[in-house]
C-alpha cells in the first residue's frame, strides 16, 4: 500500500498529467505562431480533449510549438507574500487527477455521481456570425446540450461533465479555446506563459493583490482608476500611489521619476514593486495608451523591476478616432477580415512582455456577459500555479454552466473567426454609441465650464468641470466636495445619473480638479442624447441659480 504523507503539500503519489504537454511531443517539429488558419492543425497535433471528470489540464497542451522558442519568464517567487507561499495544492483536488489505471474504482473524492444532477438538457439560442442584430435573430443557431453528449459521441462537453467539479484552471474544453485565443491575439514573447480561468477580474484581482501585497505596501495605479479596484485594495492595507496621466494615459516619465526619487532610507515606505493599469479605454477616464506610451511604461517597469497587472476589459472596444458625421456613416455592420481587425489593435502589455512581468486579466463582462462570472488571466506558469492554489480554496472554479455555454458558443458554434466577428460587431455598436455621446456633448454641454477628451476605446466619457467658475464657489460659499455632491443631486433631479470623479481618485489626496464619468454603454441608444441634454441643463443652470442644499 502506498504511504500517504501527512505533510501538508507533499503527496507521495506521482501526479501524472492526463495530457502530455504540447512541446513534449517529439513529432512536432515546425509550426509558426498560432493563427486562426492553423488552429485545426494545432489541435490535431495536441490530440483529443480528455473527457473524464475534472481532467487536469494546462495551457501547455494547447500552445503552438513556436511559443517554446522564446526564453522563459523571470521568477517572481521572491515577490510572493507569506500568504501566497503558504498555499499549496489541495489534497482532494490533487486526488481527482490520479489516473493510475483504467479500471480504477474511486472511493476517493466526494464528487457526486452525475445521475443525481437533476438537469437533463439545456438549450441556448445565439446569433450566427455575422448576423448579430436582434432583427436577424431568425438566422440564429439553437444549441442543445444533453447530459451525456460526450458518452454518445455528440460533443466533447456535456452537462454531466460541466456540472461536476472541474480542474481549477478550467475545463480542458474552454481552456483550449482561451489559450488559442490568447496566442492568436497576443503572442506572448516568453515561453512559459499560461492561462487559467477565473470568476471574473474582480475576483482575480483580489487574489492577485493577496499574492503580491502585504499590508503597508504601496501599489502604483493611474491617478484615477476603477473604484472596484480601490475598494478591493484598501481593506487589504494596501496604500495606493497615483501616477499622473495625460492624453496618452499613465505617464512613463512621472512613473520613472517617482520610482527613481523614492526614499529608500531605513524606516521609509517600501519602494513599490507592483503597477496596476487599465491601458485601453481606461475606467474612468476613457484614455487609451498609445503604443509608444506602452513601450515607455514597460521600459520603466524593466528598469525598476516592477510587476505589472494589466486589467484590460475594454481591449476589443478599440473604436479609433471620432470622425465628424460618423453617426450617419456607421449604420451598417460589415465585418472585416480577422487579420485586418487584429492588426489594428494596439499591442497589449502581455504582447510586449519579454520577462514574464505582466499578469493580464481578461474580463468577459464587457464582451460577452457580466453574469457569466467566467473570465481568464494570463501570466507565467509560476504565477498561475500560485494563483490556482488560492482559487482552489476560494471560488474553486468558475461556474460549470458558464464554462459549458462559453465552450458551446465560442468553440463549437462560432469558432475563433466567429468570435472575432462578434468582437468587431461590438466595436461597431460601441462606436455608434460613442459617436452619439460626443455629438450630444458638443451640442449640449457648456464649453466654457467643461472639457472632455473624445474616447478612442471603451465605454466612458470623462468630463472635467471648471468648478471654480460656479457661482456658489465664487461667492466663497462652498468647497469642491460639497459642490460635487450638489451637482450630482441636481442632475439626478433633472433625470440623469453619472459617477462623481472623486470616487475613482487613487490615493488620499483629493486634488484640485473636478470630473464626472459618463458611460454610453448602459442607456438605450435613443436616450443617450437626452441624458447629455439633461446633464447640460444641470451644468448651465449653475450660471443662473445656485443648487439647493
Ligand atoms: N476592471 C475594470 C477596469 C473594470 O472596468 C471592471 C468592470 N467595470 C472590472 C474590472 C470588473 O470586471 P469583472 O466583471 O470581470 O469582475
Amino acid at each position: 500500500m502506498a504511504a500517504v504523507s501527512t505533510s501538508k503539500r507533499d503527496f507521495s503519489f506521482e501526479l501524472k498529467p492526463q495530457h502530455q504537454p504540447f512541446h513534449a511531443n517529439p513529432h512536432v517539429t515546425a509550426c509558426k505562431g498560432l493563427t486562426i488558419e492553423n488552429v485545426a492543425q494545432s489541435r490535431s497535433i495536441a490530440g483529443p480533449l480528455p473527457l473524464s471528470v475534472a481532467a487536469s489540464t494546462s495551457s501547455d497542451n494547447y500552445k503552438s510549438v513556436s511559443c517554446y522558442q522564446h526564453p522563459k519568464a523571470k521568477s517572481w517567487k521572491h515577490r510572493f507574500t507569506r500568504e501566497a507561499m503558504l498555499r499549496g495544492p489541495t489534497r482532494l483536488r490533487a486526488l481527482a487527477t490520479v489516473t493510475a489505471n483504467p479500471g480504477l474504482i474511486t472511493l476517493g473524492s466526494g464528487r457526486p455521481s452525475s445521475e443525481y444532477f437533476p438537469f437533463e438538457e439545456i438549450q441556448v439560442k445565439i446569433p450566427k456570425p455575422p448576423y448579430f442584430l436582434d432583427q436577424e435573430a431568425t438566422k440564429g443557431i439553437a444549441i442543445t446540450t444533453g447530459k451525456y453528449d460526450t458518452r454518445h459521441g455528440l460533443s466533447s462537453y456535456d452537462l454531466a461533465l460541466s456540472l461536476n467539479y472541474s480542474h481549477g484552471a478550467g475545463s480542458p474544453q474552454l481552456l483550449r479555446f482561451v489559450t488559442e485565443h490568447t496566442e492568436i491575439v497576443h503572442h506572448p514573447p516568453y515561453s512559459d506563459w499560461e492561462c487559467c480561468l477565473t470568476a471574473g477580474n474582480t475576483s482575480g484581482l483580489d487574489m492577485v493583490f493577496r499574492m503580491f501585497c502585504k499590508p503597508g505596501d504601496h501599489v502604483l495605479m493611474e491617478d484615477y482608476t476603477y473604484s472596484g479596484t480601490l475598494e478591493a485594495a484598501y481593506p487589504l492595507g494596501i496604500h495606493i500611489t497615483g501616477v499622473r496621466m495625460d492624453q496618452n494615459g499613465l505617464s512613463a516619465t512621472h512613473l520613472d521619476e517617482m520610482l527613481t526619487d523614492w526614499d529608500t532610507s531605513p524606516g521609509s515606505a517600501t519602494k513599490p514593486s507592483l503597477l496596476y493599469m487599465i491601458p485601453t479605454g481606461q475606467n474612468p477616464t476613457g484614455v487609451t495608451q498609445s503604443l509608444t506610451r506602452r513601450r515607455e511604461v514597460y521600459a520603466v517597469a524593466e528598469k525598476h523591476d516592477i510587476y505589472i497587472i494589466e486589467d484590460d476589459p475594454y481591449y476589443f472596444l478599440q473604436m479609433g478616432k471620432y470622425q465628424e458625421h460618423a453617426v450617419e456613416k456607421s449604420a451598417v455592420f460589415n465585418p472585416e477580415l480577422v487579420g485586418h481587425f487584429l492588426s489594428k489593435l494596439l499591442p497589449s502589455y502581455l504582447s510586449l512582455d519579454i520577462s514574464g512581468r505582466v499578469l493580464r486579466l481578461e474580463s468577459t463582462a464587457k464582451i460577452l456577459a457580466p453574469g457569466l462570472r467566467c473570465a481568464w488571466l494570463t501570466a507565467s506558469s509560476e504565477v498561475v500555479q500560485r494563483f490556482l492554489y488560492h482559487q482552489d480554496v476560494s471560488t474553486v472554479q468558475p461556474s460549470g454552466v458558464s464554462q459549458l455555454i462559453m465552450y458551446k458558443v465560442l468553440d463549437e458554434a462560432w469558432g475563433h473567426e466567429g468570435f472575432f466577428q462578434w468582437l468587431m460587431y461590438l466595436r461597431h455598436e460601441y462606436s455608434k454609441r460613442r459617436d452619439i455621446i460626443i455629438q450630444a456633448c458638443e451640442e449640449y454641454l457648456p464649453r466654457d465650464i467643461c472639457q472632455w477628451q473624445r474616447p478612442e476605446a471603451g465605454m466612458f466619457l470623462w468630463i472635467e468641470l471648471q468648478w471654480r467658475k460656479h457661482p456658489l464657489v465664487k461667492k466663497g460659499g462652498i468647497g469642491k466636495q460639497d459642490l460635487e455632491e450638489r451637482i450630482f443631486r441636481e442632475a439626478v433631479n433633472r433625470g440623469v445619473l453619472y459617477c462623481q470623479g472623486s470616487w475613482f481618485r487613487a490615493g488620499e489626496e483629493i486634488g484640485d480638479r473636478m470630473f464626472l464619468r459618463t458611460t454610453f454603454s448602459a442607456a438605450p441608444l435613443g436616450d443617450v442624447q437626452k441624458a447629455i441634454e439633461r446633464l447640460g441643463s444641470t451644468l448651465k443652470s449653475a450660471r443662473m441659480k445656485s443648487y439647493v442644499a
